[in-house]
């Protein structure tokens, strides 16, 4: 079965390269994504939960969202040491609010956290990313490679579909044809040098085939070239209806006073933001880490449904304020002397998205031993999520690793309302991202993940082939 599978390689590359698993290469041209060739097993009953609690996060934030004192009170204390919150925080602010339509986009992150003994594993949420959430199109093309594979194999039946890129497209037709300008377009903000555009452009195409119109431009050629005007915000003779974030989650999105004026154009004018600032907030570390405590949560959920926020706090793994007490082997200490006395327990987080700012084990211990109050404070302290491994076949720059994996697995989450009224909340698709057991961060553009899709099954992976 391994030996058949792995002999499979270069059809299954062939396949990416021809079904748009791909990322632009670093000499150009295209390269195929890394992939593997082993989908991921779940048992039925978490594969239902997982999709479940798409809804409720999404209506979590969008209802923080619009809420700003409590953004403001959880934020503040970071703003005050990490200059990027802050200037968030103050256009979050200074938005006038003209737009009563809202969307977001969002992805939350588990793990499955094997339990003691015989019960389910349980799932653990890593993050729930509301900027910039990528892998969608991509996520859909790795679950195309598989179920080519697979076909005429008995677990054909067990894998789960996947096209969340369609769910997307679906929701920001719909939001476009609601802002109901016959000359807009929708404006995607990128990084000018993406690596993962193919991602990007499958969104665009799948718009255009549902007669929404994109242009492509950087937050810098943005506050450039957007005017606003009557309201709306204009790009090269056009109104934007929805100004697609794709950048601005990190600092060096906006490397001068022209890219920041391109993101406040787009918090200024009518164009619906996705998201708009307040939304990017809210799915910031600190905010994560405030909304573990259950009473900040109950007061997000939906009053209508009093078991919501338990559900949802289940899934949180520990988030600690690096001051915090936490009860340890060695009894009540600060959270930040916990994870010096035990590194392999914890995650260091600064407030930042993107992957590869996290702080791990030796790095981590550097950086708490010889800090201060004020520099740990725009950090949190995770507790670290140990997945089961699993023997997987991975494939990157055509080179084939059968090894010990672990899986990250992704719910897409689509949110649309119109002021006060929900007028969609989705669930539309996963993502699987499978990497070395060993490596601690996950991305895919990072060059640790591989996109992989799931097996709905209660046996491990392979069932026979
Ligand atoms: P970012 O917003 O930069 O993507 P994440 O919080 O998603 O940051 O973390 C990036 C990666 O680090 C995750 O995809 C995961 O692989 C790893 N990671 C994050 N938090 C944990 C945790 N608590 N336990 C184990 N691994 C983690
Ligand atoms: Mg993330």
């Amino acid at each position: 079965m391994w030996d058949a599978l792995a002999a499979r390689r270069d059809e299954a590359v062939d396949f990416a390269l021809a079904h748009g698993l791909i990322k632009a290469g670093p000499q150009g041209g295209a390269v195929h994504a890394p992939f593997t060739l082993t989908p991921a097993p779940i048992p039925p009953a978490l594969h239902r939960q997982l999709a479940g609690l798409t809804a409720p996060f999404n209506a979590v934030v969008w209802r923080l969202s619009r809420d700003l004192d409590a953004l403001r009170d959880t934020l503040e204390p970071a703003a005050a040491g990490d200059p990027f919150t802050a200037r968030l925080l103050e256009l979050a602010g200074s938005t006038a609010g003209s737009q009563p339509l809202h969307l977001d986009i969002t992805r939350s992150d588990y793990f499955l956290q094997p339990p003691d003994g015989d019960a389910a594993p349980r799932p653990r949420q890593v993050e729930l990313n509301t900027v910039a959430v990528s892998y969608a199109a991509l996520a859909g093309r790795a679950q195309r490679l598989h179920a080519y594979l697979f076909r005429d194999a008995p677990v054909a039946a067990e894998l789960a579909p996947n096209d969340p890129v369609t769910g997307l497209a679906e929701g920001m037709a719909e939001a476009f044809r609601r802002f109901g300008h016959s000359q807009a377009e929708v404006l995607h903000v990128v990084q000018p040098d993406e690596l993962n555009r193919f991602d990007q452009r499958l969104l665009e195409f799948a718009l255009r085939e549902r007669g929404v119109p994109s242009r492509r431009l950087s937050l810098e050629a943005l506050g450039r070239e957007g005017t606003l005007r009557e309201g709306h915000l204009w790009v090269a003779g056009r109104p934007v209806a929805i100004a697609y974030l794709r950048a601005g989650y990190a600092p060096a999105d906006y490397p001068s006073r022209d890219a920041w004026r391109g993101r406040e154009l787009i918090e200024h004018a009518d164009a619906i933001a996705l998201p708009g600032v307040a939304v990017q907030l809210a799915g910031s570390k600190k905010v994560q880490q405030r909304l573990s405590r259950p009473e900040a949560l109950a007061r997000f959920c939906d009053p209508a449904d009093p078991a919501e926020a338990g559900r949802l706090h289940a899934t949180f793994a520990g988030l600690y304020d690096p001051e915090e007490p936490v009860t340890g082997p060695e009894g009540e200490l600060p959270a930040w002397r916990a994870a010096l006395q035990a590194p392999s327990r914890y995650v260091l987080k600064p407030q930042r998205e993107g992957g590869g700012n996290n702080l791990f084990d030796e790095a981590m211990v550097a950086f708490l031993a010889d800090s201060t109050p004020a520099r740990r404070r725009p950090y949190i302290l995770m507790e670290r999520i140990a997945p089961a491994p699993r023997r997987a076949l991975m494939v990157a720059r055509g080179e084939i690793a059968d090894a010990p994996a672990v899986s990250e697995i992704g719910r897409f989450g689509l949110l649309l309302a119109d002021g006060a009224r929900l007028l969609r909340n989705a669930d539309v698709g996963y993502l699987v991202r499978t990497k070395h057991a060993g490596s601690t961060e996950g991305g895919v553009s990072a060059g640790f993940g591989h996109l992989d899709s799931l097996v709905v099954t209660g046996s491990p992976f392979p069932p026979t082939p």
